[in-house]
């Protein structure tokens, strides 16, 4: 079954790249796992993905030691929202943190990769529909932001990440996150997820985020 799905969605992800006269290569499938035991991850694994995503901290912790030991290519994201008290255990298991949405972590981020040598990619969270209850930077905050991450914390910043309101259509915001990466000169756009990552690619997602496509609907 999610070998099965596996297969279909790289298919339409070739599909979608071409047809927007992009290289499927630059789109990476994060697989996310999130609520799913180790077997789907392990069965992920046997049909060839590499890049996993999940929204805590501690739910990855007791999943992927083993993967990481048998697999050293295995790429982890960390794609859910980020205390600043769980950033060690956050820089020590994550290749990737999609969730930099404040100050507060940008300090705690810099401190740790100071002193551990360790440099996961770094996404700032935009909350482009500007939803109160969501995390992200607010989109007016964000390009101030940004260069706050950079010139006051020193931190590399590889790109943008956004999760639409849901009862919106996508595509606005995803074209207004490729505008404030591209104003930003930042090469990376983590959006899209299960229903919409076609038109994710289509306006230059390198990373799409799919759950339920791969793994079923969650409990
Ligand atoms: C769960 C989750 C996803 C995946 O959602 P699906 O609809 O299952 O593909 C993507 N991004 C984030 C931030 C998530 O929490």
């Amino acid at each position: 079954m999610i070998e099965t799905n596996l297969k279909q969605i790289r298919v339409r992800i070739d599909a979608a790249a071409s047809a927007a006269q992009r290289d499927p290569a630059d789109v990476t499938l994060v697989a996310v796992a999130k609520t799913y035991g180790p077997d789907a991850v392990e069965a992920a694994l046997a049909a060839g993905q590499r890049v996993f995503g999940e929204n805590r901290v501690q739910e990855a912790q007791g999943k992927y030691p083993p993967f990481k030991a048998r697999h050293p290519d295995l790429d982890l994201h960390l794609i859910g929202p980020l205390q600043t008290n769980k950033v060690k255990e956050a820089v020590a298991l994550f290749d990737a943190i999609h969730t930099l949405d404040r100050p507060k972590l940008a300090a705690a981020l810099a401190n740790e990769i100071a002193r551990t040598g360790k440099r996961p990619a770094l996404f700032v969270q935009v909350n482009t529909g500007a939803e109160p209850q969501k995390a992200g930077i607010m989109p007016d905050s964000a390009d101030a932001f940004i260069a706050a991450c950079r010139e006051v914390h020193g931190l590399t910043i590889a790109g943008l990440m956004c999760i639409p309101p849901v009862a919106d259509p996508p595509a606005p915001h995803f074209a207004f996150l490729a505008e404030m990466a591209k104003r930003n000169g930042l090469a990376h756009l983590s959006m899209g997820m299960s229903g919409d990552y076609e038109t994710a690619i289509a306006l230059g997602a390198t990373h799409i985020r799919v759950g339920s496509a791969i793994f079923g609907a969650r409990g």
